[in-house]
């Protein structure tokens, strides 16, 4: 196999629609293949992670680094790189895209056992890892409105069978509770626990405001690397936190509702079940956390730039431009 230094080194070819990283070498990310033995594919068997980079920069990117390899420790999983390696191979995935404003995932699979084996401890672990132009959960635009939720039926897979802080494609009961959304006409659901008690969305955590504090479920859920951000910039403000059950009746009632996602930060929601949250329009906090969220990306305490290959696009920032979106 060649080594990790050689293909870093090879340089000049970039693929604006996204670039990838698999067996052990680059391409675009839509030539990136892996195997239909995969257990990552036929069992789900792997875990995952979504950094993302903004106007040149990675956004904590050791945060999301520390859980990814706490995941994969928790899943006995090895991705054949040590995290400095892995790190450069995702700042070389956003240089070879070319991208100030990226989405960038990794992923470590079970892999493969070989023919004939169905024994899980022979399996060769797969990493591979892409970076793709920013994706929005709500674009902008849609986040001056706020969004529409929905609270599923659905429950959410209980985390004594999949830990939810162990990020996974589990995501059927999500999948099915966001296509029962948009048939009540959401942009957004979120599922409860068997006890009732609101969790999270697909890709998302949730907050709520009411009688003067935030409020966000710690049970069954992602420990999001946005809800962490957003549970310090509410600390900074000196405004009450709770992390406990949160439940729909109470999430119905908030003043104030938004969820968080690095797809997209802090985004507002407006209506729950066709009812209007608060006033109807997002709330003067949330636009405060959000406003707030994107000035830190530009500050070097929370990011840090990209190292861009100078023979690879040079996708440097235009002169005074801020960090909102
Ligand atoms: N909850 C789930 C189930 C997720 O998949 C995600 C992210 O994809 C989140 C919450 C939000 O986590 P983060 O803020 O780290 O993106």
């Amino acid at each position: 196999m060649t080594k990790l230094s050689e293909v870093l080194d090879v340089g000049g070819q970039t693929w604006s629609g996204g670039a990838a990283f698999v067996e052990g070498g680059f391409c675009a990310v839509e030539d990136a293949k892996i195997s239909v033995l995969d257990l990552g594919v036929t069992r789900s068997d792997c875990t995952y992670d979504v950094a993302h980079v903004w106007r040149g920069r990675f956004y904590r990117l050791d945060d999301h680094l520390d859980r990814f390899f706490a995941g994969m420790s928790a899943l006995r999983l090895d991705p054949g790189y040590g995290r400095i390696e892995l790190e450069q191979i995702l700042h070389s995935c956003v240089s070879r895209a070319g991208l100030r404003d990226a989405y960038v995932s990794m992923t470590c699979t079970r892999g493969r056992m070989p023919l004939g084996s169905r024994d899980l401890r022979t399996a060769h672990h797969t990493f591979y890892c892409f970076a793709l132009p920013f994706v929005w959960i709500n674009t902008p635009e849609k986040q001056t409105q706020g969004g529409s939720l929905w609270i599923s039926s659905i429950p959410r897979i209980p985390p004594e069978s999949v830990d939810s802080r162990v990020k996974n494609y589990h995501w059927l009961d999500l999948d099915r509770a966001q296509l029962d959304a948009y048939g009540h006409g959401a942009d957004l659901v979120v599922l409860r626990d068997a006890s009732g008690a609101i969790t999270e969305g697909p890709g998302y955590n949730i907050f709520a405001y009411w009688d003067g504090a935030w409020h966000t479920p710690s049970h069954g859920v992602l420990a999001g690397i946005t809800r962490r951000s957003v549970i310090e910039l509410v600390e900074e403000s000196d405004t009450r936190i709770e992390q406990g059950p949160v439940s729909a009746e109470q999430l119905r009632g908030a003043s104030e509702v938004l969820v968080t996602s690095t797809a997209g930060g802090v985004m507002p929601v407006t209506t729950i079940d066709g009812h209007p949250v608060g006033s109807g329009e997002p709330g003067q906090i949330s636009e405060d956390l959000r406003r707030r969220y994107w000035a830190r990306h530009r500050d070097p305490a929370w990011s840090t730039p990209v190292r861009y290959a100078a023979n690879h696009a040079d996708p440097q920032s235009p002169a005074g431009e801020d960090s909102s979106p």
